[in-house]
């Protein structure tokens, strides 16, 4: 298969800073466009997986799947986009495209796997994926997104994996007006689900570790915020929660949060830390209350999900980087440092 060789930023290993290296790109073949990337959102799922926290990493890796650019060439097959248009890519590349859950739009959960954007066994070059650190992508237009016109590129980035994750359970539970939301974290995800979770039109209580964020958390639409590190605080809002939706990144008690659900409440983890996290039965058991999760989303409700976004002006509150920059980024990720989204400008790679 025919290769172009182009820039990225990667690490050959799990302590290894990040740092220019080159990789393979397929040319395109007729259903694929090929789109030079503008901007790449830096999701807390690109350092878990750069420093082999989910231990399945193959190296080297280049992360990113919140991915704007333009597209520059179309393979002759190609319908729904033309040279010129802006376009994006989220977390996912490819599926089987035949069983039960692909049929249905939901890819993220493909019985043979999805091809993730990143550190998936490729199906075209005999290499693993590489994600949006890079100069360009070529991907079939099946798993291509439209960018809404009326949005910032840059800060429509981070909707390809914050919004998406955040917007796919809060449809599924349903929830909208008359109901009590609870967000626990307030990164990336956290704040794009309290944009989301009040344009849907519930109420939204923020939880969060760290006191500079509750201003912002208001400004961000919430309608209350709880400080969890303060006990006192966290009597509020107990058993009164229709809704939990936990974003937080490392490990922290759970029980806390399913506490505040009220009967029949369910609580969804999206944050994915390394670590296993302790549930006590009673923290279910006596208000009947559910555990469960959530991945990403599929194709249509990701398309679905950027439209919502254009209807209501949601975008991501972001901070512009340069891709030399990345290595710092992350370690302000950890300290919850990043109001909201770190989006690296991907010109910077020329330099
Ligand atoms: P992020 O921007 O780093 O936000 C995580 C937030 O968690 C922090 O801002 C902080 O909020 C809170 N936090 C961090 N350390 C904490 C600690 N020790 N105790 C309590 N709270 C803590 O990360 P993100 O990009 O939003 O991603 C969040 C998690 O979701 C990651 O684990 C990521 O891998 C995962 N993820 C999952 C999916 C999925 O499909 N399920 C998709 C994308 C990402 P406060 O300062 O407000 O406390
Ligand atoms: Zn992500
Ligand atoms: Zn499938």
């Amino acid at each position: 298969m025919e290769v172009k060789n182009i820039k990225a930023f990667g690490t050959e290993a799990a302590e290894a800073p990040l740092n220019q290296l080159n990789i393979n790109r397929r040319k395109a073949t007729p259903h694929d466009v090929e789109i030079e990337i503008l901007y790449c959102g830096v999701c807390h799922s690109d350092l878990h997986t750069a420093r082999n926290e989910w231990h399945g990493t193959i190296y080297p890796c280049v992360p990113g799947h919140e991915i704007v650019g333009r597209i520059v060439s179309v393979g002759n097959h190609v319908s729904k986009f033309k040279v010129g248009d802006l376009a994006a890519v989220g977390c996912l590349v490819n599926s089987c495209r035949e069983c039960d859950y692909c049929k249905e739009g939901l890819e993220q959960y493909c019985a043979p796997g999805a091809t993730q954007t990143y550190n998936s066994p490729d199906k075209y070059l005999d290499t693993q994926t590489y994600g949006g650190y890079s100069e360009s992508i070529v991907v079939d237009e099946s798993f291509v997104l439209r960018v809404p016109e009326n949005l910032d590129p840059a800060a429509t980035a981070p909707l390809l994996c914050a919004g998406i994750t955040t917007y796919s359970p809060l449809k599924h539970w349903n929830v909208g007006p008359g109901q009590r939301v609870g967000v626990v974290g307030l990164g990336g995800l956290g704040h794009m689900a309290v944009k989301i979770a009040k344009a849907m039109g519930a109420e939204v209580i923020v939880y969060t570790t760290s006191p500079s964020k509750v201003e912002d958390a208001k400004r961000l639409g919430a309608d209350d915020v709880v400080l969890s590190k303060d006990e006192e605080q966290m009597k509020r809002y107990a058993g009164k929660l229709h809704f939990v939706l936990d974003a937080v990144s490392a490990q922290h008690d759970i029980n806390a949060y399913l506490t505040q659900l009220r009967v029949d409440g369910h609580l969804v983890l999206v944050g994915a830390p390394e670590h296993p996290l302790p549930v006590a039965a009673f923290s279910l058991i006596p208000s009947r209350r559910s555990f469960a999760g959530s991945m990403i989303g599929g194709i249509p409700e990701t398309q679905e999900m950027l439209d919502f976004c254009g209807q209501h002006n949601i975008v991501s509150d972001i901070e512009r980087i340069n891709i030399q920059q990345i290595n710092e980024a992350y370690e302000r990720l950890l300290k919850g440092d990043v109001k909201y989204r770190f989006v690296i400008d991907m010109a910077s790679l020329k330099k």
